[in-house]
C-alpha cells in the first residue's frame, strides 16, 4: 500500500509533546463516602510523580479521577479540577476518548488480551481509538512500542504467538507497549509491579526511567524502595481515623524520604505503619 492514513502519519511523525497534568481541589465520593478532600497536586512533564500511602487512602480513585475512569463507578461522584497542559479533561467540548487517549493506564495486574497475538495487542488501541494503519505503518509502530516497553528482543521472533503466553513481568511491559501505540502524552499506573517477581519489577522501573523523557508518569507504588528508585516527586496521601484521603506533604523525592516535614510523612516512609 502507498497511501498513509493522515492520522496515523500524525501520530508517528508528531514528536510527543510532553504535558504537565494538576488536579486542582479534588474531592470525590462512592455515593456519600467521601473518600478524597481537596487534592491538589502538580503532576511535571517528562517527571515521573509517585503516589504513595497506605491501602484505602484514595490514591486508585485520584488516579482514576485523572483519565476519566472514576466515572465508571455509576455511584461515583466528583469535584475540582484536572488540567492538562491548561484544558480542563472535564470540560465538555473535550471528548471523553480523547482525554483517555492522551492519558494512559497501567493497571495492577497485567491484562492482555490473552487469546489476541502480541502484535494485535499492541495496536488493539489503534482500533479502538478509530486510528486506521497500514501495515508498514503498524509494523514499524509495534517495533517501536516494543522496543519503548523493553520487550522488543524477548518477543521479536514470535510476534504472532498469544499475549496470554507470557510472563507477568513481559505481560505487563506489553500492556505499557499497548498504551504507548496511541502516544499517550501521560501514562498512569496503578502498582504496575505490585504482582511481579523482583527481576520482572526492577526490569519495569528500568522501563518507566526511559519513558519518563517523553511520557510524563504518574505511578501509584506500596514499595518504598520503588518509589526511591523511579520517582522525581513523592505525594503522600493519608486518610485518618474514617476521614477522606488527603495529601499530607509532596515534594522532591530525596526530601520525602530524608527530610520530611510532617511526622507522618516520616513514620510512613520509614515503614512505621502503612
Ligand atoms: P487505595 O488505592 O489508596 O488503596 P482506593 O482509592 O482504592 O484506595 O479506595 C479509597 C476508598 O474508596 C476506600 O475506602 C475504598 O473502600 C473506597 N472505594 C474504592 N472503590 C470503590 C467502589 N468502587 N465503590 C465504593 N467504594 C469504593
Ligand atoms: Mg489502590
Amino acid at each position: 500500500m502507498t497511501t498513509t492514513d493522515s492520522a496515523t502519519t500524525a501520530i508517528l511523525d508528531q514528536p510527543t509533546r510532553l504535558a504537565q497534568l494538576e488536579a486542582r481541589n479534588v474531592s470525590a465520593w462512592f455515593g456519600d463516602h467521601k473518600v478524597l478532600d481537596r487534592v491538589s497536586l502538580l503532576m511535571p512533564a517528562g517527571k515521573v510523580t509517585a503516589l504513595i500511602g497506605p491501602s484505602g487512602c484514595g490514591k486508585s480513585t485520584f488516579l482514576r479521577i485523572l483519565n476519566r475512569m472514576h466515572e465508571l463507578v455509576p455511584t461515583a461522584s466528583l469535584a475540582g479540577e484536572v488540567l492538562i497542559d491548561d484544558r480542563d479533561i472535564y470540560d465538555a467540548s473535550l471528548r471523553i476518548t480523547d482525554a483517555r487517549r492522551q492519558i494512559g493506564m497501567v493497571f495492577q495486574k497485567p491484562n492482555p488480551f490473552p487469546a489476541m497475538s502480541i502484535q494485535d495487542n499492541v495496536t488493539a488501541g489503534l482500533l479502538l481509538t478509530g486510528v486506521k494503519a497500514d501495515r508498514a505503518t503498524k509494523e514499524q509502530l509495534l517495533e517501536e512500542c516494543l522496543t519503548k516497553a523493553g520487550l522488543w528482543t524477548e518477543v521479536k521472533d514470535r510476534l504472532r504467538q498469544p499475549g496470554g503466553g507470557l510472563s507477568g513481568g513481559q505481560q505487563q511491559r506489553l500492556c505499557i507497549a499497548r498504551s504507548l501505540a496511541v502516544s499517550p502524552r501521560i501514562l498512569l499506573m496503578d502498582e504496575p509491579c505490585s504482582a511481579l517477581d523482583p527481576t520482572s519489577t526492577r526490569r519495569i522501573e528500568q522501563t518507566i526511567k526511559e519513558l519518563a523523557s517523553e511520557v510524563t508518569v504518574v505511578i501509584v507504588t506500596h514499595n518504598m524502595q520503588q518509589a526511591a528508585r523511579v520517582s522525581d516527586q513523592c505525594a503522600f496521601f493519608l486518610a485518618e481515623a474514617g476521614t477522606p484521603g488527603a495529601i499530607i506533604e509532596h515534594g522532591p523525592t530525596n526530601l520525602m524520604f530524608d527530610s520530611p516535614q510532617d511526622q507522618r510523612t516520616f513514620d510512613y516512609v520509614n515503614g512505621r505503619f502503612g
